[in-house]
């Protein structure tokens, strides 16, 4: 039977394609570096995992919970924001969500009709693009520079803005950039979006992972003004080191998240009820272990940055949060006689058994992504295997 044109025309997940064929290939008994997925190697906090252990024996984990998540969970998620962003919300103003990718998803059913055109600042998470078209939305690609610290400036979004406009995704700091926009940066932004009536989407969920001193604003807390016009999305994957337990959530607009709502219980019923019991250990439990982890991201970027800058041919901004680098590699692919970064990162697999993210899947082909979520020996011994597979490239 013939797929669906959306179907069809759907790109899956390059982060998730590269991990998957990193991890096919060590199960092949390959001894391969996987700097793909951006997730955390640590194990998820001890207090956390006995909260879920605990809700499976005392039968809570056993049934479906209220579509938008448990009571408990939606206010662990106001009081978290009350003391992160000193904002007042009520449980009505959040969903909990299957990890903070469906929130977005969610959002863009939520929000968006048929040709709804959407702006999404180039490199871009990969899912931003592909979800708004699944939504029948127009992603609109502006692009960032290297030299401008790949942040979108208002001039730029007034150059590409319509009476089609509905959203604006901002991501600091960015995946896959690292990026952080200052207060200063998100206020023109932000009363750009406010006085054309575009509803921000702040996806905040490296918020927390900002190294050497960097500060994180988000953008609702800029002026009530803005906070109006801001959906916030974020989730426990990142900080808490809960990729897999899947639980994210949205925090705004009454009537937009109760759209999302409507479209969850027809969907997923609910997130995952023994996830919700953990991730509310998460966000109210010590929160020292976030800080344990943050401190050993922010010791490996400082240990690996310059050794990946001085690969051949890597040019490379050291990145203020989130766990990527993201060179451009335009020299080096020039240097080894490649016109494709896919191609190179394909052989770079093959002969060197070093995965990384092509750049093509966050709108930026002389870029890789480089997930440094992993232990300093692997990230040296693949710093020490790209630069003998270039030397080697080079020479032919
Ligand atoms: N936004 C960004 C920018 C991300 O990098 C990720 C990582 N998967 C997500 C959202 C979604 O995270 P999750 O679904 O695991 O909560
Ligand atoms: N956000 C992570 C990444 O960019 C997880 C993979 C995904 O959800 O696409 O690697």
């Amino acid at each position: 039977m013939e797929l669906s044109a959306r179907a069809q025309k759907l790109e899956p997940s390059v982060t998730l394609a590269a991990a998957a064929k990193a991890n096919a290939l060590k199960a092949s008994g390959k001894d391969v570096l996987s700097l793909t997925v951006g997730e955390p190697d640590f194990t998820t906090p001890k207090n956390i995992q006995q909260a879920a252990i605990a809700a499976i024996e005392n039968g809570k984990a056993s049934y479906y919970t209220p579509s938008g998540g448990i009571k408990e969970l939606k206010e662990a998620v106001v009081s978290h924001i009350e003391s992160y962003y000193q904002l007042q919300y009520t449980p009505k103003n959040v969903i909990v969500t299957d990890g903070a990718k469906f929130a977005l998803y969610l959002l863009f059913q939520a929000v968006l009709n048929q040709g709804d055109e959407v702006i999404i600042p180039v490199p871009y998470w990969v899912s931003y693009g592909e979800q708004v078209k699944l939504a029948e939305g127009v992603p609109v690609f502006v692009s960032c520079t290297q030299e401008t610290d790949f942040k979108v400036s208002v001039a730029q979004l007034e150059q590409v803005k319509t009476a089609k406009t509905k959203l604006l995704i901002l991501n600091s700091p960015s995946n896959p950039t690292g990026t952080i926009y200052s207060k200063e940066e998100l206020r023109a932004i932000g009363e750009w979006a406010v006085a054309n009536k575009i509803l921000i989407v702040s996806d905040d969920i490296y918020g927390r992972l900002v190294y050497n001193g960097a500060e994180f604003t988000p953008m609702a807390t800029i002026s009530d003004e803005i906070r109006k016009q801001t959906m916030i999305i974020n989730g426990v994957s990142k900080s808490y080191a809960m990729t897999g337990w899947r639980i994210g959530y949205a925090v705004g607009d009454e009537t937009i998240i109760a759209a999302m709502n409507d479209i969850a219980s027809q969907s997923t019923s609910n997130p995952t009820a023994v996830s919700q019991y953990a991730a509310v250990e998460a966000l109210t439990g010590t929160q020292e272990t976030v800080e344990q982890m943050r401190q050993a991201f922010e010791e490996r970027l400082n240990s690996i940055y310059p050794k990946f800058a001085a690969i051949p041919g890597f040019k490379l901004e050291k990145p203020q949060g989130a766990f990527y680098l993201f060179p451009n590699i335009k020299a080096t692919l020039d240097m080894c006689g490649y016109t494709d970064v896919t191609e190179w990162v394909t052989d770079l697999l093959e002969e060197a058994q070093v995965a990384l993210v092509t750049g093509a899947g966050f709108g930026a082909p002389e870029h890789v992504r480089i997930s440094y979520a992993t232990d300093l020996k692997t990230l040296e011994t693949a710093v020490e295997r790209i630069t003998a597979f270039i030397e080697k490239k080079s020479r032919n």
